[in-house]
């Protein structure tokens, strides 16, 4: 297969707007887990960029597990996430939800995010395939590993290399947090697929008290990079403020996770 390493001996580098995820660098991937406001969206990509963040995140689309909370601001979301790109020179990574609205993401989006609720999404999957643009690929929360690199399969069958994976937490029997985080698959997807592998704290732990440590905990199990949400006013946000990072914590994170870096 396509994603495995006795395919590709050497680890990918997939480029994203000149940012590289893979090989040696670490890359941390911040921003809100939605586009709100140009306010919102400008602070938080403004504050991010100073702490060294090198890609910003935003969804404009959202699944929303209830039909009836935010759906995300759809094109204006987009168009504010060009703007803070044009502000921050940060590469933009932004869910698409569907093969309906992938042309008008694709006009915006440096790099395509394919959600945990859409990993087995086999004709999404086969139309950002089809795409030359790079694909952040997150678990399923009810998927293995296995699942995960098939899933993957079918985007690099299609034509597209360009996929980084992403490991988000799964639903295990324990709900103490709001998914468990399976840091065991960094090292073991990394042994079986020349893929890069980055971790999301956020989503995996649902408090931003248990970002920090399960971010450190991410790099010393080797993952390529981050993906983490940050807000300017968690008590306000309109999505997953509860593990939204504010600026100042997410600088002093990446300040920590800078002695982490050097040492592995
Ligand atoms: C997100 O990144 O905002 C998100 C919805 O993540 P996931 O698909 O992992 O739940
Ligand atoms: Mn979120």
């Amino acid at each position: 297969k396509r994603v495995s390493r006795e395919f590709k001996e050497l680890d990918t580098v997939v480029e994203v707007g000149g940012v590289p995820i893979g090989g040696a660098g670490i890359a941390i991937i911040a921003g809100p887990c939605t586009v709100e406001s140009r306010e919102q969206t400008l602070n938080v990509a403004r504050a991010v960029r100073a702490a060294g963040a090198v890609m910003l995140r935003g969804g404009a689309y959202k699944p929303r597990t209830s039909p009836y909370s935010f759906q995300g601001l759809g094109e204006a979301g987009l168009r504010i996430l060009a703007e803070a790109r044009e502000l921050t020179g940060l590469p933009v990574v932004t869910e698409v939800m569907d093969t309906e609205t992938l042309p008008l993401v694709v006009e915006y989006a440096d790099m395509l995010q394919i959600g945990a609720r859409n990993m087995q999404n086999y004709s999404l999957l086969r139309a950002v395939g089809r795409t030359q643009r790079p694909v952040l690929l997150k678990r399923g929360f009810a998927a293995t590993v296995k699942d995960l690199l098939l899933a993957a399969e079918y985007i690099l069958a299609e034509g597209n290399p360009n996929v980084v994976l992403c490991e988000r937490g799964i639903r295990t029997f324990d709900d103490s947090l709001r998914f468990t985080l399976d840091l065991g698959a960094v090292p073991l997807i990394k042994q079986l697929s020349h893929l890069p592998v980055i971790v999301d704290p956020s989503h995996a732990s649902g408090r931003a008290d248990l970002v920090i440590p399960m971010a450190r905990a991410a790099l010393a199990a080797g993952a390529d990079g981050l993906i983490v949400e940050v807000h300017d006013n968690p008590a306000y946000a309109v999505c997953d403020g509860t593990q939204a990072l504010v600026p100042d914590s997410f600088a002093a994170m990446m300040h920590q996770l800078a002695r982490i870096a050097a040492a592995v």
